[in-house]
């Protein structure tokens, strides 16, 4: 069974939701998950923050605004009155419960619980449009079977054991709907997979059951080379290596979650990237296979912020880039960029929740320097095939710009670079001109 995901674009209004439920249909049984109308996730994080700033007024006010959108969504979706008011009932539902939250305490539940609305909402409406159509579509709720760990990683083992028996309760059917991003925590918690993470959903649910094919259906006809948010005259790739994309999600391009790649390349499942709009487009096709040709694409990832530890005393010394790792370790901070000098060493974080304890246990080994507002430039591709110089030919582009680090060797696929976020924009672009063409 195929693993179809579409995002928020794709189900953004009640044309687009028609045009989704037309291209699943083709007889072939599916597992077709879904995100958010677009803007909604926004518009409930916006009213969780007013919440959690004990702003209710405002947040009552956009809750408002937020369910007239969706009663005109209802009136255009669905033709018969009688599923017109079964449309009101689930928008109704979801609204409540947002205004019960709204008059207690803010929690963090408060806040996933509101967040979670979006999916809820758009999976029940597809699902019942579909009825309405005369197809045979039921639900699979994600709560029954999206499972997160402790340290917030999907819980792949406990998704495989629960997806099943949620299937086979939903009973035959074509077509099986689910919510993308929402899942539930180690405590049983209602929580998500972060922004983003609908294509993430799809990944997992179709590592759990083994699916032949992955497809993530967007508003674009595939990964492009470079950031086409930035860049100009970027251009589709019709082929990647799961390495490869896998890189270029981490560090950065929207399209894809940054994890959505490992469940699907742990289990060789194909991953192809659609666009919804122009579906007969053959998009990009993620495998295990490299076409090998030299730099295929950039992306950048922002929010970075790079720590410097000069310890003229320390840094040879065995066991030092330990000690600086651990503290990383203790406060569950990951590290994206390493280099090193004979007097110190730089790294990057981008989860800055715990800087200033880190920067504090940091200055036990040496004098550390915090530069925010970086943004990591990554370039992908089977660069050791690329013809020789391929290295002078990515900093010749980059003449003029400010590189605070570059990482290199750590595979053959990746060459990054750290650069001020003011000056990703040039660099992308840059890099498009000079070495992608
Ligand atoms: P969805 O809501 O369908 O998940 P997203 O907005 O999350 O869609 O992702 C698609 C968007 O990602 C595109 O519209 C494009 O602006 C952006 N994007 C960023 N980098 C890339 C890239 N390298 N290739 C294609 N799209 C990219
Ligand atoms: N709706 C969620 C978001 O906007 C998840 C997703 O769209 O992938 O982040
Ligand atoms: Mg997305």
């Amino acid at each position: 069974m195929k693993v179809l995901k579409f995002g928020g674009t794709s189900v953004g209004s009640p044309e687009n939701m028609q045009a989704v439920i037309s291209l699943i249909t083709d007889g072939q049984k599916k597992i077709v998950v879904l995100s958010a109308m677009s803007g909604t996730t926004n518009s409930l994080v916006e009213i969780s923050n007013y919440l959690q700033k004990k702003n209710k007024v405002t947040a009552s006010v956009l809750i408002g605004e937020l369910e007239a959108k969706y009663l005109k969504v209802v009136d255009e979706l669905f033709k018969e009155d009688e599923n017109k008011s079964k449309g009101l009932e689930i928008i109704k539902t979801s609204f409540d419960l947002m205004r019960s939250l709204a008059s207690k305490d803010f929690s963090q539940v408060t806040e996933n619980t509101i967040l979670a609305q979006g999916e809820l909402i758009s999976t029940q409406l597809v699902a019942l449009s579909m009825i309405e159509n005369g197809y045979s579509a039921k639900l699979l709720p994600a709560l029954d079977f999206m499972r997160i760990d402790k340290d917030k990683s999907a819980d792949l083992t406990n998704i495989k054991k629960l997806i099943k028996p949620v299937i086979e309760k939903a009973g035959d059917a074509d077509y099986y709907i689910t919510q993308g991003f929402i899942c539930l925590n180690f405590d049983g918690e209602i929580d998500n997979l972060q922004r983003g993470g609908s294509d993430y959903t799809a990944s997992l649910v179709g590592a759990a059951i083994n699916s032949e094919e992955i497809q993530i259906w967007t508003d674009i006809d595939g990964f492009h080379n470079n950031d086409p948010r930035f860049v100009e005259n970027t251009k589709k790739i019709d082929q990647l290596s799961f390495t490869e994309a896998a890189e270029l999600a981490y560090f950065g391009a929207k399209i894809l979650h940054p994890q959505t790649v490992l469940p699907a390349r742990v289990h060789n499942i194909p991953v192809r990237l659609k666009n919804t709009m122009n579906p007969s487009d053959g998009g990009t096709l993620i495998t295990s296979e490299s076409d090998g040709s030299g730099i295929k694409a950039v992306a950048a990832k922002d929010g970075i912020t790079a720590i410097k530890i000069r310890s003229g005393r320390m840094l040879m010394a065995y066991g030092f880039l330990k000690n600086v790792f651990s503290v990383f370790e203790k406060y569950k901070t990951p590290i994206d960029m390493i280099s090193t000098s004979e007097v110190a060493v730089s790294l990057t974080i981008d989860n800055t929740k715990y800087l200033n304890e880190i920067r504090e246990e940091l200055e036990v080994f040496g004098n550390v320097d915090v530069d925010p507002d970086m943004s990591i430039v990554c370039i992908v591709g089977d660069i050791i095939s690329e013809e020789k110089g391929f290295a002078s030919k990515v900093f010749k582009a980059l003449d003029g710009i400010p590189i605070r680090m570059i990482s290199y060797g750590g595979s053959r696929y990746n060459i990054s670079v750290l650069v001020p976020t003011e000056h990703k924009k040039v660099t992308l672009q840059a890099l498009s001109d000079k070495v992608l063409k």
